[in-house]
């Protein structure tokens, strides 16, 4: 699904963030990131996300080269392929639920109708088929999480990348909103998440821990990995 090649990222006033990454991420992996403040962490999941580009080194996503495709390509690959869910949430204040939601889906070439239908349908699957009209303000952190996430996940992304999600949320909406990236993953989407939360990172299949822009661990636990599986080949994968 993704690969990074001796990646490096260096900001303006000679920051390296990131410093000769190389790393893989397999179709259908469930990937908690762990390190320090400061250690690189979003600068990665941006450039995993195509949201940014590396200063050194190959990404590849889903295929595609993205040093080779122009902005307007990297977009159209992010609107089809990706799905992202930060720890502030990013929906848009004085717009309802279903319409954060559906606004997600403007980049498809659908009818509002049919966005809304869909935002709908995903905002049940949350479990806020009864919130569709509230406003951000009028719904607590977690619900407000759900509707990111359904936003996130509207258009069926083939990733979905989560910068510290349960990061403002109290514990039990924090689990209420793992759970749902764990439902995801078991559908086939490839879930890839940033958390502070060692017990969390812990219960994922697979850990990559970062210190000072670099990867610096890297565990695949196959006692939780039996767990995920034996699963069939999702039919949404097919094609992809
Ligand atoms: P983490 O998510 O692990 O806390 P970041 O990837 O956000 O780490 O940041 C890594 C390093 O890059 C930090 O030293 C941070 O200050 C720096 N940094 C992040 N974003 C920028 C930016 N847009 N411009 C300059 N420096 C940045
Ligand atoms: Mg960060």
């Amino acid at each position: 699904m993704i690969t990074l090649t001796n990646v490096s990222k260096t900001y303006p006033g000679a920051v390296t963030a990131l410093d000769g990454v190389t790393l893989t991420i397999g179709r259908g992996e469930l990937a908690a990131i762990v390190g320090p403040s400061g250690s690189g962490k979003s600068t990665m999941l941006n450039l995993l996300g195509t949201l940014d580009r590396p200063t050194t080194g190959r990404v590849r996503v889903a295929g595609h080269d993205v040093g080779a495709l122009s902005d307007t390509e990297l977009s159209a690959l992010r609107a089809s392929r990706i799905g992202f869910v930060f720890q502030q949430f990013h929906l848009s204040a004085g717009t309802s639920a279903l319409d954060n939601v559906a606004d997600g889906l403007l980049y498809r070439g659908l009818r509002p109708a049919e966005r809304r239908r869909r935002a709908a349908k995903v905002l049940e699957r949350v479990g806020l088929g009864h919130r569709t009209d509230h406003h951000p303000h009028e719904l607590s952190g977690g619900e407000r999480q759900r509707v990111a996430i359904a936003r996130a996940v509207a258009g069926d992304p083939t990733l979905l990348l989560a910068d510290e999600p349960t990061g403002a949320l109290d514990s039990v909406s924090g689990q209420t909103v793992m759970r749902l990236l764990r439902e995801l993953h078991s559908s086939g989407t490839t879930v890839v998440i940033i958390t502070h939360d060692q017990e969390l990172a812990a219960s994922l299949p697979r850990q990559v821990r970062m210190r000072d822009g670099r990867v610096v661990d890297d565990v695949i636990r196959d006692d939780v990995i039996r767990q995920e599986v034996p699963r069939e080949a999702p039919a949404a994968e097919v094609g992809r």
